[in-house]
């Protein structure tokens, strides 16, 4: 199973994906920014020194201003591939959403006009948790613009410890645990292998978007969003476990038809925890 939000959103999937296929528009704005941000680090890569850095924010602004469209019409688009969900928590992308640099622009200002670096995000995941930080993986260091040759290797070098919505699996990494007892969602890393590298990104990704649920202090909505979420998920995944046990073409139409009925509740993420068989009802 592929959830659409999380399909690598390349120039080659955007000519296979059919939604997006004749969307001359796009491919269009992807082009202009690329080219923009050629000529953005060719004339700012060799500036080192301090008052030139403020030089480079001032030209940050200027071109964010200058192309200022193509911020909202890439939105549309990235929203159209997420189904208007925030990638990590799911709320709802309706009202608010906000084009953030998964690598920060503080360190990586040369990935600014780079629209692999973008993700659609929701407010509270932008602004309250994620912020600038970018932790890597044990000693492993941040690459600069002169060593960059794709994001493939980028990501090989760096071993990023967050978890990127548009090119990770979400269900490699985490895990459901539905407690009945608490009538409590808890998202825990799938991975056993506390020195992995799979096992340390989904804790850090858990720890830095508070998909736990731990830092109360701050103004959080995820209690109000795992509340929300929590009997539509326990129903399906009841559903579920009686299908697996019987197996019956019955009982698969009833968890098919509860599926319908949840997806007004939940998002495709969350449905596809269950799909995948990756939850636990304790
Ligand atoms: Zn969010």
């Amino acid at each position: 199973m592929k959830d659409l939000r999380f399909v690598f959103y390349t120039e080659q999937e955007i000519n296979k994906d059919p939604k997006t296929a004749n969307n001359k528009k796009l491919k269009k704005l992807i082009k202009t920014l690329n080219e923009n941000g050629v000529e953005f680090n060719k004339k700012y890569s060799l500036i080192t020194n301090i008052d030139s850095q403020q030089e480079i924010k001032e030209a940050r602004k200027q071109k964010g201003l200058k192309y200022k469209s193509h911020w909202s019409d890439l939105k549309k688009e990235y929203l159209h591939i997420t189904e208007f969900a925030c990638p990590i928590c799911s709320s709802s992308l309706q009202r608010y959403a906000h084009i953030d640099h998964y690598r920060p622009k503080i360190d990586y200002w040369w990935l600014t006009y780079n629209y692999e670096n973008y993700i659609a995000i929701c407010f509270d995941c932008n602004s309250a948790y994620k912020g600038a930080k970018f932790p890597l993986f044990k000693d492993k260091k941040k690459v600069v613009l002169s060593e960059f040759k794709d994001f493939k290797e980028l990501n090989e070098k760096e071993m990023p410890l967050l978890i990127n919505p548009l090119f990770d699996n979400p269900f490699e990494f985490f895990k459901l645990i539905i407690h009945k007892r608490l009538q409590k969602i808890e998202i825990i890393p799938k991975s056993k292998d506390k020195s992995s590298f799979e096992y340390q990104r989904a804790c850090t990704t858990i720890e830095i978007f508070n998909l736990d649920d731990k830092k109360k202090d701050k103004k959080s909505d995820r209690t109000y969003i795992f509340g929300r979420i929590y009997f539509p998920l326990f129903n399906l995944a009841k559903e579920k476990d009686r299908f697996k046990k019987t197996k019956t073409e019955n009982d698969y139409s009833k968890f098919k038809n509860k599926k319908k009925e949840v997806k007004r509740t939940l998002s495709n993420s969350w449905i596809g925890f269950i799909e995948n068989d990756n939850y636990l009802i304790y």
